[in-house]
């Protein structure tokens, strides 16, 4: 084998409609010597249905550490591989990150098959706004680390994007809202390109309430875009509190660098803070 051809190929497949997979997926995974699939099972029934006769072999969490030093010997040697995952993008809330990794340290050619991911499937129709957003993926499982992490999310002006099964779908939904409000707009997308593919719209509280009407609705998969938080984030209320009160007693210049080193903030920002708060005491 020639070591110049040696790739490591990330593979986007569907994730839910088989036709949804590019030309250049199904000439990859033909082509390669090897598959690696998250699940050898559910990849058979993809492979079969584009007839692709590759080599498969399992590839996830509990095993991509020990398989990682007998991959990397093979690609090392010359070999061409495809990583694929259940669904949609390898290592987008699955596993392949230590592989791409370590086959990228060694000089492997890494190189992605774009395609499919749910994320970016449910965004692009979401109605929400698509131009910055964040990427937050599953929650934590617990009901106390959910909340912190979304407590850590409550000023994030980004639309947000999230990952949840049909375990913990109304636990999440709710968790959001009394984290958010319920006033808050999100879009739930379950089953994208399937057959019972829906899409939830309008505030927290209207979701909620659309979801509970029926058992269905919380079946499948699930992502939820939630709008990002439109109120002054209280870091510039509290900039321009500190403001006020320094300012009163010293000069603005000074005021502004005591404030940016008390709050880590940008000076030009505290002093923009502190005209703002003597304007504000002026007019009253
Ligand atoms: N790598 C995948 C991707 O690129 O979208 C995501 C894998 S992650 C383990 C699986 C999660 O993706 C599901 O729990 C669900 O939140 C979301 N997901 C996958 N397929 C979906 C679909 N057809 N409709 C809605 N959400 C889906």
């Amino acid at each position: 084998m020639n070591r110049k051809n040696a790739t490591l190929f990330i593979v986007a497949t569907p994730i839910g409609n088989l036709a949804d997979i590019t030309l250049r997926a199904v000439d990859v995974l033909k082509d390669v010597d090897l598959i690696l699939a998250e699940d050898t099972r559910r990849a058979s029934i993809l492979l079969r249905h584009w007839d692709i006769r590759a080599p498969v072999r399992s590839f996830h969490q509990h095993n991509e550490a020990a398989r990682l030093p007998s991959l990397l010997r093979r690609l090392g040697g010359g070999a061409r591989m495809a990583l694929i995952s259940d669904a949609g993008t390898p290592l987008i809330s699955d596993p392949g990150y230590r592989l791409v990794r370590r086959a990228r340290e060694q000089g492997i050619t890494v190189t992605p098959v774009p395609g499919p991911s749910a994320a970016i499937a449910a965004l692009s129709a979401s109605g929400q706004p698509a131009a910055r957003f964040c990427f937050e993926g599953f929650l934590p499982a617990t009901a106390e680390a959910r909340r912190r992490r979304l407590n850590s999310l409550q000023d994030e002006p980004r639309t947000l994007v999230f990952y949840e099964s049909s375990h913990r779908i109304s636990a999440t939904l709710e968790a959001m809202a009394s984290v958010f409000g319920g006033q808050r707009p999100a879009t739930v997308a379950r089953e994208i390109s399937k057959r019972f593919e829906t899409f939830y719209g309008g505030t927290l509280a209207e979701i909620l309430t659309a979801m509970a009407a029926c058992d269905h609705h919380r079946k499948g998969e699930f992502v939820i875009i939630l709008s990002g938080a439109t109120a002054p984030r209280p870091e510039s209320r509290r900039v321009e509190e500190i403001m006020a009160l320094l300012s009163a007693e010293m000069p603005l210049k000074r005021a502004s660098r005591i404030a940016s080193q008390i709050l880590g903030a940008n000076r030009n920002e505290c002093y923009e803070a502190g005209v703002k708060a003597k304007r504000k005491g002026r007019s009253r």
